[in-house]
């Protein structure tokens, strides 16, 4: 078993300036159904071992599939959501191999005639949103699972039989980084159509990364090498990183690149190869005879249409040319639907008269820094915070319109998050108005500088450095109410005079 030493990733850029790195991904996504692909069998993640299974499973003989008609519908919602062409009819086919997880000998995918092909999806690198293509979509069932202890294998087939979809990219991702975007964005945009909930930690999603290089400038592609089964953002991004510089080692010393799969050790971030392709299976696909063409009808296709929300990629853009939010902002309210749900809420509650073309931007301030800091040191999602999103956007009002300064905005977040109270209401049980009266803060300035006469003659004697001292006293007074701004203008022209 040949491995390749670990690689720091400054070796990486130099290379670069003459090597181009090309990338597809091959993703599995479980789709969340109550049932299996084929069969009645329950799915659900960390039941005893073996206790999800049927006879169809166990590939008993005599034994038939049923398609699960919820698997087709989340498929087809992911098809339409990535502006794939759908099959009116596809075909199911079976792909022969012989595996103890997998009792039946194949495994019911698609070949030749997938439900997607020609798709699209968003893919956010940093702030740039580019579209990278999908080759296609199709469905399959997920095999059992084998663990080995010593010289004993268990087989555990309760993951038998889920329901999957396999998302194709086409090659054309540059970058380890944006491969492990591209994750997110399926990740994302999965459990924004509540398709999977793609938990990787359960298996849930998954990728195998297809690794080639060239010199900048060819366009024909390299030979690739395929990494299997990669579990974590981080570990496709340090996996293809390797293979990448693996890769153009090998060429610049003289070597070719083996069409192989390798395996990804992530404890020891090393790769090592698994079979190559002239080991690799045939696996003699033919349609499955005992299923029928699979058929998208009007009825699937209007309740997908009729129930597609607003995608993440579109509202990313929406944010920033319509809300007047920064680009790091939009990018993180659209991570997940929830978030970007309650921060519509949130700016739809202002104001009427709340400035149109900025209306999101200090709600997405709050959001984002206070809310969300609130909610994460309580270990809460966004759906449970106490403060509504209707609360929210009266607080950010108080404080555009003046009626209470950004720093007393910030207690009255706070107890607001504490008790759930209504800002406006809290604000005026409390007397916490902030004073923007010119006569009322004159007579307090006047105050200030009476008791304060000696640093006053001081500051008048030079000393400028004293000016955040009398307006200190003033917050001091008022309880922290003054108007700032106000307060400071009025303070600079009191002390000129
Ligand atoms: P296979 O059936 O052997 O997995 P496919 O042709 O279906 O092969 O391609 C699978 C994945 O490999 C796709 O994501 C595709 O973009 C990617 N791919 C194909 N050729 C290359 C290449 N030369 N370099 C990088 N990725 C590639
Ligand atoms: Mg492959």
């Amino acid at each position: 078993m040949s491995t390749v030493a670990p690689v720091g990733d400054a070796a990486l850029p130099a290379v670069l300036d003459e090597w181009e790195p090309v990338i597809g991904l091959e993703i599995h996504v479980q789709l969340a159904t109550a049932s299996k692909a084929f069969s009645p069998s329950g799915v659900a993640f960390g039941a005893p071992p073996n206790s999800l299974t049927d006879p169809l499973v166990l590939g008993l003989p005599g034994t038939l599939p049923v398609f699960n008609r919820r698997a087709l519908e989340l498929a087809v919602r992911l098809g339409v959501a990535t502006s794939s062409k759908i099959r009116a009819r596809s075909r199911f086919a079976r792909k022969h191999y012989f595996y103890p997880d997998l009792p039946k000998g194949y495994q019911i995918s698609q070949y030749d005639e997938p439900l997607c092909e020609d798709g699209a999806i968003d893919v956010l690198v940093g702030t740039r949103r580019m579209a990278i293509r999908l080759q296609r979509i199709h469905l399959e069932e997920d095999a059992g699972k084998s663990s080995h202890e010593g010289a004993t294998s268990h087989l555990d087939l309760n993951r038998a039989g889920v329901p999957l979809v396999e998302v194709v990219t086409a090659p054309e991702l540059a970058s380890a980084e944006e491969a492990a975007e591209l994750m997110r964005s399926i990740h994302r945009l999965v459990r924004w159509l509540e398709i999977s909930e793609a938990d990787m930690e359960k298996g849930q999603l998954r990728c195998d990364a297809n690794v080639s290089v060239r010199r900048r400038g060819e366009d024909r592609l390299g030979t690739r090498t395929e990494l299997k089964n990669i579990n974590s953002f981080r570990f496709v991004q340090k996996a293809i990183e390797h293979e990448i510089l693996r890769q153009i080692r090998i060429l610049e010393t003289g070597g070719r690149i083996l069409r192989e799969t390798r395996l990804w050790d992530a404890m020891g971030g090393v790769s090592f190869p698994m079979r190559s392709k002239e080991e690799a299976n045939d696996y003699r696909y033919f349609p499955d005879p005992d299923l029928p063409p699979l058929v998208v009808d009007a009825q699937i296709m209007g309740a997908v249409l009729g129930t597609l929300p607003e995608l993440p990629g579109p509202r990313f853009e929406r944010y920033q040319r319509e809300l007047g939010v920064s680009p790091d902002d939009a990018r993180t309210l659209v991570s997940e639907r929830p978030l970007a749900e309650y921060f519509e809420a949130a700016v739809a509650a202002r104001r009427p008269e709340a400035a149109v073309g900025v209306r999101g931007r200090a709600v997405a301030n709050w959001l984002l820094t206070e809310l969300l800091g609130a909610l994460n040191g309580d270990d809460k999602a966004i759906g449970d915070s106490p403060l509504s999103p209707a609360s929210l956007a009266e607080l950010v009002d108080l404080i555009e319109d003046g009626t209470i300064s950004g720093k007393i905005g910030k207690d009255v977040f706070e107890s607001c998050y504490a008790s759930g109270q209504s800002p406006a209401a809290y604000v005026e049980s409390k007397g916490l108005r902030q004073i923007s009266n010119e006569a009322e803060l004159l007579k307090i300035i006047e105050q200030v500088l009476v008791t304060c006469a000696k640093q006053a003659a001081d500051y008048r004697a030079g000393k400028e450095g004293l000016f955040g001292f009398f307006v200190g006293q003033v917050m001091k007074a008022t309880g922290g109410r003054a108007n700032p701004q106000l307060t400071s203008e009025l303070m600079l022209r009191a002390l000129k005079s």
